[in-house]
This record gives C-alpha cells, sequence and structure tokens, in this order.
C-alpha cells in the first residue's frame, strides 16, 4: 500500500504490518483468480493469463503502473551497488531506511527519474522523514538533502500557489528544491548525477522515484499508443465498448489538458463510479454514478505531523487545491486512511 511505504522507510511499520492482499475472504461473492495477465485482446473479449483464458462481457483493466529502473543509464547499477535506494516497494522502502540510517555525513539527493510518477507528493514527504530519521546530523548539517525533479514545482497539476507553498515548507526545513531537473544518467562510481541541461551532481546516497510505464498486460491491449489507457474524465470508459479503466494505468485528461495524478483516492472512487458503469451495462437498474475528481493527499512533514492538500482536479479550466498547513490532525487522518484500508482488505468477512 503506496502510503504506508513512507512509514516503512521511515522506521515508523514493518512490512507485515502494512501488506494488503486481496483474499476470497476480503472479496465475499466474488470469484477470485489469481493469475498473471500476459495480453488483453479486446476485439475478441479474452483476457489471456497464465492461469488459461477469461472471456468477459465487461472488463474494468486496474493494472497500475511499472516501475523501470532500466529507463535511465547507470540507474540499476546504482541500485545494485547499494548507492542508490527506491522507496516505491516495500524491500526498497525498508533497504532505504537502513542506508539513512548508515549515513553519518554527505548529501543525499532526493530524484525524481521521470514522469508520470504514483503520488506526487511522496519525494518530497520521502525528503521529510529521512530528515527527521536522521536528527542531529541533519540539524548539524552532517548530512544535507536535495530534492531534483523534472517538473517546474512540486505537484504542478495543483497549480502553483501549492507548488511555491510545498517549496518554502522544504526550504523553511533546510531541503533543498532543484526544478526542471531531467535526469539521463547516474555514475555510481562517481556518485554523480547527469542531467539534460548539462549540469550534474554529486550525491552520496541517491534516493530515487523509479521511471514509470505502463505495464505491459495494458499496453497489449492496444487502447493507446504510449501504453496509458485515455479515458472518459467522468465515466472511466475506454473508446472500447465494455471496456474501462482505472487509477494508474489510466491518463485522464483534465480541463487544462495534465493528466490527473496517479494516487489511491482517485483510483478508489473511480472503482465505485465503474461498478455502476458496468452494472448499467449488464443491464441492472442503478443509478449512474460520474467521477467528480475530487481527492485529498496528505504531505507528511516528520515528527507526526502532515500537511494536506485537497480540492476538485476537475475543475474547469483548472483545479482548485488548497494546501493546509502541517499539523498532528492531518497526520492522524492519514493514519485512519491506512487503517481503513488494512480492515477493508485484512480484516473484512462480509461485503461493503
Ligand atoms: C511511496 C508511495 C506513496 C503513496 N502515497 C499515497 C497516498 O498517500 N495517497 C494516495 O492516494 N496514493 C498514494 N500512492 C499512490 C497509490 O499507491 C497508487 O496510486 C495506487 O496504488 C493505484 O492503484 P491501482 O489499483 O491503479 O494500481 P496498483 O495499486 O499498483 O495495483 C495494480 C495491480 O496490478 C498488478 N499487476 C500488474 N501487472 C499485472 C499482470 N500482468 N498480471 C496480473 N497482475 C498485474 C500489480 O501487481 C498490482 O497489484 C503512493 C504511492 C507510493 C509508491
Amino acid at each position: 500500500m503506496g502510503l504506508s511505504l513512507l512509514w516503512v522507510l521511515r522506521g515508523w511499520r514493518r512490512p507485515d504490518e502494512v501488506r494488503v492482499r486481496a483474499t476470497p475472504t476480503s472479496l465475499p461473492g466474488v470469484e477470485l483468480v489469481t493469475a498473471t495477465v500476459a495480453r488483453i485482446d479486446v476485439g475478441s473479449r479474452a483476457v489471456h493469463t497464465s492461469n488459461g483464458v477469461l472471456g468477459y462481457d465487461a472488463l474494468v483493466i486496474a493494472l497500475g503502473a511499472t516501475l523501470d529502473e532500466a529507463a535511465v543509464p547507470g540507474l540499476s547499477k546504482a541500485l545494485q551497488a547499494g548507492a542508490a535506494g527506491e522507496f516505491y516497494t516495500l524491500d526498497g522502502a525498508m533497504e532505504l531506511h537502513t542506508k539513512v540510517d548508515a549515513l553519518n555525513r554527505g548529501r543525499i539527493a532526493v530524484l525524481v527519474a521521470g514522469v508520470p510518477f504514483k503520488c506526487p507528493a511522496a519525494p518530497f514527504e520521502a525528503a521529510f522523514l529521512m530528515a527527521a530519521q536522521l536528527g542531529d546530523r541533519f540539524a548539524s548539517g552532517a548530512v544535507h538533502i536535495d530534492t531534483f525533479t523534472p517538473d517546474p514545482l512540486p505537484m504542478p497539476v495543483a497549480g502553483p500557489e501549492v507548488g511555491q507553498a510545498l517549496v518554502a515548507m522544504l526550504e523553511d526545513r533546510g531541503i533543498g528544491f532543484h526544478a526542471r531537473k531531467a535526469v539521463t544518467a547516474v555514475d555510481s562510481a562517481e556518485r554523480t548525477l547527469h542531467f539534460g541541461d548539462g549540469t550534474t551532481e554529486p550525491f552520496d546516497l541517491l534516493a530515487v522515484v523509479p521511471p514509470h510505464v505502463p505495464s505491459a498486460a495494458a499496453r497489449s491491449a492496444g487502447l493507446s499508443e504510449s501504453g496509458w489507457i485515455p479515458v472518459d474524465p467522468q465515466t472511466l470508459s475506454t473508446r472500447v465498448d465494455g471496456v474501462w479503466a482505472i487509477g494508474d494505468a489510466t491518463v485522464l485528461t483534465l480541463p487544462n489538458g495534465k493528466p490527473l495524478p496517479k494516487a489511491a483516492v482517485f483510483a478508489q472512487s473511480q472503482a465505485g463510479v465503474v461498478a455502476h458503469g458496468v452494472a448499467r451495462h449488464l443491464g441492472y437498474d442503478v443509478p449512474e454514478r460520474l467521477f467528480t475528481g475530487e481527492g485529498a493527499c496528505y504531505v507528511e512533514t516528520g515528527d507526526h505531523q502532515a500537511a494536506k492538500g485537497a480540492g476538485n482536479f476537475l475543475c474547469a479550466p483548472a483545479p482548485s487545491v488548497t494546501l493546509y498547513p502541517p499539523s498532528a490532525t492531518f497526520h492522524e487522518e492519514k493514519v485512519a486512511q491506512e487503517s481503513a484500508w488494512l480492515d477493508r482488505w485484512n480484516t473484512r468477512t462480509s461485503a461493503p
């Protein structure tokens, strides 16, 4: 579960506390087939899996995004050599926690290695949380933290005010922010980042958001050239009748032409919308539901505090999002959100 990864990185959660798994118990009334999807054929309405071919009357594609370290030359080697760590997988978050613990002096570079990526706040939360984990080593200046992103501001889809407020929060904390930095290579021997603008930056530890690509299975559906699946912003239907897509696998274009951020809060509300769409497609008499674009995300700032960005991303002409300053209350809201997910998937035995 994405939001818990940051707390695994911080050392506040153990992996066994935050794993969620779909099981027959958590999905009463649903036949659960566990398999790897090899190919989707929307022409013949068939999903080819490691467990046979499944036909369908309605299909919802929710294959997420795949991490592709190989997309940046030298990045895989840096991860293997231990010069870099990532916090986008459970193992990665645990290992990076240990690396941060072992760092006594030097520079941590938090790098967004490509866009789009899941949870636009996550790299900056990681910077805040690593600063808190370092404690005196960060406060004394023995360890510095700098963030690098190809975007002009953090969370650019939320608008310049939100981005500038987040930059101010980072700088107040003593964390550097470097915009428009598109990485072209990582040199793990020299511990140097190379950027498209010709500059280089040294690091002692690289904390990377790996490049994201569409899953091969989603790409096989042939619903777009890029492999990210274009969807109707309100119904999440694709260009093929009877096929929907939700969550990170999609590209949902907002009125300002930018894509909706990849976040669980949206995947979850889209699931409700599509459940109604599918039921109607199958002839059931249920009301139509539309995706409203409303959502909130939390920005952990360390020390059990979080800021909160909330608003409506489907507003025209541009998303209307407010960043509320850090408080213990928002951190507690995020804890409650995590508990709700864990409760839903790990302990529920009846239909929602
Ligand atoms: C560090 C971090 C922090 C985050 N924090 C937040 C947050 O605070 N709030 C928030 O809203 N979101 C957050 N997110 C984002 C959130 O986790 C994702 O947006 C969300 O999980 C998307 O859901 P999804 O169902 O689209 O994709 P996923 O959750 O990735 O699910 C896709 C599933 O498809 C499976 N799959 C892929 N290919 C195949 C195949 N070929 N065959 C079978 N199965 C396959 C995958 O194994 C996976 O289980 C965070 C993410 C990260 C990494």
